[in-house]
């Protein structure tokens, strides 16, 4: 195949970047990956994208992105890139059974959530260890006690939607602070049944076909915990691993290094979105930085 522009990924940054530049008639190529639609994909309500006053839910915001896209003439392609490449001043982006060769490309595959490794992690991941508590808390209805991992917004929010169906949830906080948002926190604290412990850190999980156990270590003293499930919420990794080698410079944690606005070291490359964005991570945000990073490619191509 071949595009003016393609664009990778399938969150807010990349359908913005994908709008705008399709209304530049740059018929871009989205290479959208095989599970598409980026984290918002896992989230319930969102209540600070402005224009829905009574909120929206992630899918149904991704999938009213992805229509508009649509509707503006983009070409979608569900698959994952694997590797990008320059080829003779054009730059061709390969998934397992497609390539594209285009003029220029936009970066905006968004990060995945970090884990701990811990000792059982891998048995237990997905029967009842996860990361994504807003996607599976009504799975836990009824059940004792979940335990979520992290101290930020996103732990709060995991927590609150945890406790809509969970008799007690326990959020462990590894230092004697959290850096979740006054308004998260003052909502948690209004919950009967959510507890914070601070200094304290999950150091294994037991159970043999499912989680039963959590060894967690409470201001340094052990204990084994009888639990129900344990979510992560302690941040994100950039999915950016298909770009190394590529000639785009990545920082030391993988988040794609940007100038000149959204250009990567790469001339004719732009990147925008969580993939960049270690700080504000917002769907909003993502959605602004892909517009910023169309025009950015349109100039380029424009004076190329
Ligand atoms: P953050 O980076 O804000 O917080 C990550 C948390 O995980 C921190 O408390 C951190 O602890 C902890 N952590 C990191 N590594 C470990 C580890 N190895 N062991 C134990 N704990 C660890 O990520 P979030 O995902 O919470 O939030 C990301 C962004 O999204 C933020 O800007 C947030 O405001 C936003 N957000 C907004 C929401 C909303 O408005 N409704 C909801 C969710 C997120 P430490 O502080 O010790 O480093």
């Amino acid at each position: 195949m071949i595009a003016k522009l393609v664009i990778v990924g399938s969150g807010p940054a990349a359908w913005s970047a994908a709008i705008y530049a399709a209304r530049a008639a740059l018929s871009p190529i989205v290479l959208a990956g095989e599970q598409g639609g980026g984290q918002l994909m896992l989230t319930t309500k969102i209540e600070n994208y402005p224009g829905f006053p009574d909120g929206i839910l992630g899918p149904d915001l991704m999938a009213g992105m992805r229509q508009q896209a649509e509707k503006h003439g983009v070409q979608i392609v569900d698959k994952d890139a694997v590797k990008l490449e320059v080829q003779s001043s054009k730059f061709k982006v390969q998934s397992y059974d497609t390539e594209i060769v285009a003029n220029a490309v936009i970066i905006a595959t968004g990060a995945t959530a970090n884990t701990l490794k811990l000792p059982g992690e891998d048995r237990l991941m997905g029967r009842g260890v996860g990361t994504c508590a807003v996607c599976d808390a009504p799975f836990y209805k009824g059940k004792n006690l979940v335990l979520v991992i992290g101290g930020g917004d996103s732990a709060m929010e995991e927590a609150g939607e945890l406790a809509k169906f969970v008799n007690k949830v326990v959020i462990l906080v590894r230092k004697d602070t959290t850096r979740a948002s006054a308004i998260m926190i003052n909502r948690i604290k209004r919950l009967q049944n959510v507890e914070i412990w601070y200094k304290t850190e999950a150091k294994e999980f037991l159970g043999d076909k499912r989680l039963e156990k959590a060894r967690i270590a409470k201001d340094g003293k052990e204990e084994i915990l009888t639990v129900d499930g344990v979510f992560y919420a302690i941040g994100h990794t950039p999915a950016t691993e298909w770009l190394k080698g590529s000639g785009v410079n990545l920082d030391a944690q993988g988040y794609i290094l940007i100038h000149l606005s959204t250009a990567t070291s790469l001339p004719g490359v732009f990147a925008a979105g969580d993939c960049v964005d270690r700080r504000y991570r917002q769907a909003i945000t993502a959605a602004g930085f892909g517009a910023m990073a169309a025009l950015d490619a349109q100039k380029w191509l424009e004076t190329t």
